[in-house]
């Protein structure tokens, strides 16, 4: 496996894109991310992982500077997957102070996770952007888990008209149905059990439209009747949307839940379908 650490050595080493698959990462990396790197593993020649946590996605008062980065550990993963080569450039040179131009899908980003973190979006659809120009893949690989991320970059693909098929993974849960997610790793024993509602939410609403509910707000109800019974979770957002505009859908069927909340200093996403 091939470790590359700066731009010129990223376009030196790659192939032409024609089956070529990268999975872009944070790092701190979990069995949700490598669900990725076997979907592309199984389905493509040369698999790139990206691990690079994004300055340009991080409010200032969020947590770029604590965000874990167990590097060595990452590649070992990988290795064991059989990727053929980690692209981790450093900050300075792939978002160095400065740039000016920036890539924004303003409809879908100023929505929910976006108006929470204003920003965030325009953050990763510059990267996303800087990594398909670098690597060049065939096929990019992403998780189901940010939802919202993949219809900004739905779009701004299509719209861009990047030679690039995404391909969405479906969510990884723990045991107990938690999404998996890097920042997990934050929360105590306690916060762990709470950050359950969550998952409880989305299924109370699931089980309301499985018998026979089709209006999204009286699923809503039976959400929020979850969050009110785990008051030191902080709902931040809870909505049944279309999961192509993430506008709000009235009518349930065919949407998505999506949900937002901070467990302690934690903020979680996570959601699911309703059909
Ligand atoms: P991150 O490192 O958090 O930026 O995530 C990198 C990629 O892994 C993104 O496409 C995420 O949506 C995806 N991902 C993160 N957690 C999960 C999960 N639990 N299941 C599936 N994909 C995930």
């Amino acid at each position: 496996m091939q470790i590359l650490r700066n731009i010129a050595a990223a376009r030196a080493a790659l192939p032409s894109h024609a089956s070529l698959g990268l999975v872009p990462t944070m790092g701190a990396l979990h069995e949700g991310h490598l669900a990725l790197v076997r979907a592309a593993r199984a389905r493509c020649a040369t698999v790139v992982v990206t691990i690079f946590v994004n300055p340009l996605q991080f409010g200032p008062h969020e947590d770029l500077s604590r965000y874990p980065r167990p590097f060595e550990r990452d590649c070992a993963l990988l290795e064991a997957e059989g990727v053929d080569c980690v692209f981790a450039p450093c900050a300075e040179e792939l978002t160095p102070a400065g740039e000016i131009t920036f890539v924004d899908v303003p409809s879908i980003a100023a929505r929910l996770e976006g108006a929470s973190r204003p920003g965030h979006f325009r953050g990763v659809a510059t990267v996303v952007s800087k990594l398909f120009h670098i690597v060049q893949p065939e096929f990019a690989f992403f998780g189901q888990k940010d939802a919202e991320q993949c219809a900004v970059l739905r779009r701004m693909v299509r719209e861009l008209n990047f030679p690039v098929e995404l391909v969405i993974c479906p969510i990884v849960r723990e045991p107990d149905g938690l999404a998996m997610s890097s920042r997990n790793v934050y929360l105590n024993a306690q916060e762990r059990k709470q950050a359950l509602v969550l998952h409880r939410a989305m299924q109370a609403m699931q089980a309301a439209f499985a018998a026979g509910e089709r209006n999204s707000l009286a699923l809503l109800y039976a959400g929020r009747a979850e969050f009110a019974r785990e008051p030191n979770v902080q709902m931040d957002y809870l909505e049944v949307v279309n999961p192509d505009t993430f506008e709000s859908a009235s009518e349930a069927t065919g949407a998505l839940i999506v949900v937002a909340a901070k467990v302690g200093n934690t903020r979680l996403l996570d959601n699911a379908a309703l059909s």
